[in-house]
């Protein structure tokens, strides 16, 4: 495979693991078309994972907050502690139930597809979308050129009594 292809040794490995991961049913094609589409879904995450993290280095607002959105927990009050909270400019950018797209919001984006508010800040936001992962959003952008719309509000408060299943 690795004279023929002209690939160097650790390509060709790259190549053979990607192919174990998706498995070789259906056929060399198909196994091709699922390797390239896992390794483009892998590529993705890892892209969205940057996304976030660009964003938390680049956040004016509570850093905590951030985090905890990352983490799909709707925030409380800012944390009074990061550099933000210090210089203020977390107090002033702190606005996660107001706006167009409030934090918890569920979104209908015209590429993402679906997506949840983690988010608020000034002139952007954080959406975890089902299909593509974190992406940070302007909102200028978003909203000049209707890319997103809200589809609904906190559509599922946190229920304590859910989570609970065993099993
Ligand atoms: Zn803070």
């Amino acid at each position: 495979m690795q004279r023929e292809s002209g690939l160097s040794r650790r390509r060709v490995a790259a190549a053979g693991n990607l192919l174990q991961r998706v498995g070789a049913r259906g056929g060399p094609e198909a196994a091709v078309q699922r390797a390239v589409e896992f390794a483009k879904q892998q590529r993705q995450l890892e892209q969205s994972r940057l996304e976030m993290m660009r964003g938390y280095a680049e956040t004016s607002g509570c850093r905590r907050h951030y985090l905890l959105g990352y983490f799909g927990q709707a925030s409380g009050p800012v944390c009074g502690n990061c550099d933000n909270c210090r210089t203020g400019s977390a107090q002033r950018d702190s606005s996660p139930s107001s706006g167009p797209f409030p934090v918890g919001a569920t979104i209908r984006h015209r590429e993402g597809g679906e997506g949840t508010v983690l988010q608020v800040e000034q002139d952007r936001i954080t959406v975890l979308f089902a299909s593509a992962g974190y992406r940070t959003l302007s909102l200028e952008a978003v909203q000049e050129q209707h890319l997103a719309e809200k589809v609904a509000d906190h559509p599922q408060p946190p229920d304590p009594s859910r989570g609970r299943r065993s099993g």
